[in-house]
C-alpha cells in the first residue's frame, strides 16, 4: 500500500543514498532532498564491511565497488613502538566466511558510485533544510531558499547535525568527545617506504593510526590518526601540518613515520558524538544512520549502520501487508536498536581487532535477510 505513497528523503550521504536507491528498486516513489550544489569527492578513506556489501550487492553496485575499492589481504593491528603484530585478522576469506567482501575505498568513489545507483533526476541539490511541519496527511518541508514541498512520508538522513531530528523536539547539540582525527590522502608513489600490510591499526595509549590502500591498483593510501584534543571551536575540520602529525605521533614505529612524511595536505577533524535518539520516528518522518545514531568512527561502522537501517526499514515497508506507517517504523526501530546500541558502546571502546576477537556478530549480519521485530 505504501507504493502510492509518495516518500521525502533529506539528505543525500550514505545512508540517504542507499535507502533512495534501494526504495526505487522496489517500486516506491522517491525525491531527495540534498544540502549540497553538488559533491566533490570529499577527501577520505572508508571501509565497506561484509554485512554492507550484502545490502550494496541489491543495488547492483558490487562489481563497481570491487574495480575501484582495495581488497586487504587482512586488518593487522600491531604496537605503536616495536611494531609487533598484537592480532592478524585475515579478510580474503570474508566472501566465503560471511557472504560479502571487505573493502577499503575512497569516500568520494564509493558515494559516486551510490548516487549513480538513484534514479537520474530524484536528487534535488542545493536544497538546505529548515523545518519539517507535520500535518494529518502529510509532511510539509521548508528549504533555505524559501521553497517547499509536501511529502506523505519522510526520511530523515541528514546527518549528526540532522535539521529533520530538531524537527522531532530533540535539540540536543552533538558534544565534542576531546578525541579529533587527523586524516590525508597520500599518493602511494610519495611514500618513502612499501607499507608493511594493506591495512593496518597501530595502536599507541591514547592514540591510534588506521592506514590501508584506497584503490585496487594500489595508487592511493590514506590514514586517519586519533589524538586526544581538550577543546573544539565550532564543529568545522581544519588544515594541519606535518610538524603537528610528527609531533603528535612522536617515537611511533618507522613505518608511521614513513607515511606521515609523505602526507602532504592533512586535515583535523573533531569528534562529535551524540546518544541515539529515543524515539526512531515521530508521526510520518522516520530517521537512519547519523541523523539517528552517530557514533564513534572506531569500528568503521558509522556508514555501514546507515546501510543496514535502509535495508531493514525497506523490508518493514514490503512486509507491511495492511499495517499502518505507526506499526511499519515501529518494527523498524524496533529490528535495530539493540544492534545499533551495541556497535555504537563497542565503537566507543576503541578495541576493535586490538587483539584476538571473533567479529562475527558484526560481518555476517544480514539486514536482507535477518529476523524483523
Ligand atoms: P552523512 O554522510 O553525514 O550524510 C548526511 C547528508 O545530509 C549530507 O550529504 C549532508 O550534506 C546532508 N544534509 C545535512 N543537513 C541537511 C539539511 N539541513 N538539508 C538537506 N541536506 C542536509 N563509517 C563507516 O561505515 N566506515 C568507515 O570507515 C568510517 N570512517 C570514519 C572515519 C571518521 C574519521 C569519521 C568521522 C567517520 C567515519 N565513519 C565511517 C562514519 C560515517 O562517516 C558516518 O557514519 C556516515 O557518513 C553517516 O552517513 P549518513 O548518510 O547518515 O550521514
Amino acid at each position: 500500500m505504501f507504493k502510492e505513497s509518495t516518500f521525502a528523503i533529506v539528505g543525500c550521504g550514505i545512508g540517504g543514498a542507499t535507502v533512495a536507491a534501494l526504495l526505487q528498486k522496489y517500486g516506491y516513489r522517491v525525491t531527495v532532498y540534498e544540502q549540497a550544489v553538488s559533491f566533490v569527492p570529499a577527501g577520505t578513506g572508508i571501509h565497506i564491511t561484509p554485512n554492507a556489501m550484502k545490502v550494496l550487492r541489491q543495488l547492483g553496485v558490487e562489481p563497481a565497488l570491487h574495480a575501484t575499492g582495495f581488497q586487504p589481504p587482512a586488518f593487522v593491528s600491531r604496537a605503536w613502538d616495536t611494531g609487533e603484530v598484537l592480532f592478524d585478522f585475515p579478510l580474503q576469506t570474508m566472501q566465503q566466511q560471511y557472504a560479502g567482501s571487505y573493502l577499503t575505498i575512497h569516500r568520494g568513489n564509493f558515494h559516486s558510485i551510490l548516487i549513480a545507483a538513484v534514479t537520474p533526476g530524484t536528487i534535488h541539490y542545493n536544497k538546505r533544510l529548515k523545518e519539517a511541519v507535520q500535518e494529518e496527511d502529510g509532511v510539509t518541508l521548508f528549504f533555505e531558499d524559501g521553497t517547499k514541498v509536501q511529502a506523505d512520508y519522510v526520511i530523515g538522513a541528514d546527518g549528526i547535525y540532522s535539521a529533520i531530528r530538531k524537527t522531532m523536539a530533540d535539540q540536543a547539540a552533538p558534544a565534542f568527545t576531546g578525541q579529533a582525527a587527523f586524516r590525508a590522502i597520500i599518493p602511494a608513489a610519495k611514500l618513502r617506504s612499501a607499507p608493511l600490510d594493506g591495512l593496518t591499526k597501530w595502536w599507541g595509549h591514547d592514540r591510534s593510526l588506521i592506514s590501508y590502500f584506497l584503490s585496487g591498483d594500489q595508487s592511493l593510501f590514506y590514514f586517519a590518526a586519533g589524538v586526544p584534543a581538550a577543546t573544539w571551536e565550532g564543529r568545522a575540520h581544519r588544515e594541519a601540518t606535518r610538524e603537528e602529525l610528527l609531533d603528535s605521533f612522536a617515537g611511533f614505529h618507522p613505518a608511521v613515520q614513513d607515511i606521515l612524511l609523505a602526507s602532504e595536505y592533512p586535515t583535523l577533524w573533531p569528534l562529535f558524538e551524540r546518544p541515539a535518539v529515543n524515539k526512531w520516528y515521530q508521526q510520518r518522518i522516520v530517521l537512519l544512520g547519523d541523523a539517528c545514531h552517530p557514533m564513534m568512527p572506531h569500528m568503521a561502522q558509522g556508514a555501514v549502520m546507515a546501510i543496514e537501517d535502509a535495508a531493514v526499514l525497506l523490508r518493514c515497508l514490503e512486509d507491511a501487508g495492511n499495517s499502518s506507517w505507526q506499526q511499519v517504523v515501529e518494527r523498524y526501530a524496533t529490528t535495530r536498536k539493540e544492534r545499533i546500541e551495541t556497535v555504537q558502546l563497542q565503537s566507543a571502546e576503541n578495541k576493535w581487532l586490538k587483539a584476538p576477537m571473533d567479529p562475527g556478530w558484526v560481518f555476517s549480519y544480514d539486514a536482507l535477510l535477518a529476523p524483523l521485530a
